[in-house]
């Protein structure tokens, strides 16, 4: 039997994905915790998302007997981990063929632990992968492949499996969660999303992020007629700039953004920004900040624009790394200044928090409260007042 440890950089499709390898090893009968095996599931999003994969990697090897460095800036750049002692392995293996290929490498003991409960009240099931877009900026498709999608009798089971073992939360994760298509059993993303939110005992459920060109007015009505779906949908923006849009080979026009997400004005709406993409000016950057500004946007993450190899804009990077900061600083700021600015709005109001770590929970519509009642209960709450981190219960 191995002791192993599971870790991961990135986004939500990395967690979910470190998830599987974790729970396949579970499964095998290997246990959590000791130093035999380690995996580090990487991120190759940005040039610093990479290096600090490889940080993890080299930090990995000296205190663990074997290391196993998958997901994508493994996909992406094997060399990028070239020099790291030789107890390192680079998987360069799909995501669905990843977790036997670990289990298989480390050895089977027999399944003695055949359905393992995620150790948090939020699960993560994955319904999609990869992405067949390509804009221009995103090395996602070169990692992941096209996009595919798990058949909804796989996500059903996997959802009632989750709310089995205690989870309240599902949170349904993707690279393009609106390519989601299951053809034979004839199902789409809304027609998942209505079918999973019945799914009894579950308590909430959210998309982890949706293109805006798949906001249409039936996912709007769905989202809205399932009750247990969060009022919270992320959204990525990039930018605010129609040439930059163009140039980045996004799929939709500022105003576009706006209308598509206009019926949506109560949900709490978050978003991705890139910086300093090539042909950002100053006025285009404005012009991200205003849409920020009029979709009623929360919360940002903000990436400081880095070219990564094999995509079309690979060798151009002529925004100054000083621009890059300052506009991700501003950014930044009027992020924080309108999730205060919603927080605020809940001072006196109720809401139903799900208590998902010590002290802490997310409402309804995703918004952070600091609440004092036991992980994993849903607790109705009163907004007393707001702090850096969130909004204070009575
Ligand atoms: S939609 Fe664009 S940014 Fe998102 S994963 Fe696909 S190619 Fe990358």
């Amino acid at each position: 039997m191995a002791g192993f440890s599971i870790r991961f950089l990135g986004c939500k499709v990395s967690h979910t994905d470190a998830h599987e390898v974790r729970e396949r090893l579970l499964a095998d009968g290997h246990t959590e915790g000791g130093t035999d095996v380690a995996v580090v599931n990487t991120c190759c999003v940005t040039h610093e998302a990479v290096r600090k994969s490889r940080q993890a990697a080299t930090r990995a090897a000296r205190t663990h007997s074997r290391v196993y460095v998958t997901g994508c800036a493994a996909n992406l750049a094997a060399d990028a981990f070239a020099g790291l002692p030789e107890n390192v392995t680079v998987v360069t293996r799909r995501s669905e063929e990843t977790p036997a290929f670990v289990a298989g490498d480390v050895g089977a003991l027999g399944c003695v632990q055949a359905d393992v409960r995620l150790d948090r009240v939020r699960a993560f099931v994955k319904i999609q992968d990869g992405c067949s877009f390509s804009c221009n900026f995103c090395v996602i498709p070169l990692v992941r492949g096209a996009s595919r999608s798990r058949s909804v009798a796989a996500v059903l089971d996997e959802v009632r499996r989750r709310v089995d073992q205690g989870h309240r939360e599902i949170v349904l994760t993707g690279i393009n969660l609106g390519c989601f298509r299951d053809r034979q059993a004839g199902y789409r993303l809304p027609r998942l999303v209505r079918e999973v939110g019945a799914v009894p005992g579950l308590e909430r459920l959210r998309l982890s992020s949706i293109e805006v060109n798949h906001v249409d007015a039936e996912l709007v009505a769905v989202l809205r007629e399932t009750p247990v779906v969060s009022r919270h949908l992320h959204v990525p923006l990039q930018s605010g700039d129609d040439r930059v849009l163009r140039d980045m080979a996004r799929r939709y026009s500022a105003s576009t953004y706006l209308k598509r997400l206009e019926p949506l004005e109560d949900f709490n709406l978050t978003t991705d920004a890139i910086v300093g993409f090539p042909t950002e000016t100053d006025a285009a950057f404005d012009r991200t900040l205003a849409v920020i500004g009029a979709a009623g946007i929360t919360k940002v993450h903000v990436f400081p624009y880095s070219p990564r190899p094999g995509t079309v804009t690979a060798e151009r990077d002529t925004v100054a790394p000083a621009v890059k900061k300052e506009r991700s600083a501003r950014l930044r700021a009027a992020s924080d200044a309108a999730c205060r600015a919603r927080w605020r709005r809940k001072i006196g109001a109720e809401d139903i928090v799900l208590v998902d770590r010590p002290g802490r929970g997310y409402g309804d519509d995703y918004s952070p409260w600091l609440v004092d009642a036991p992980v994993g209960e849903l607790v109705r709450v009163r907004g007393a007042s707001v702090s850096e981190e969130g909004i204070l219960a009575a």
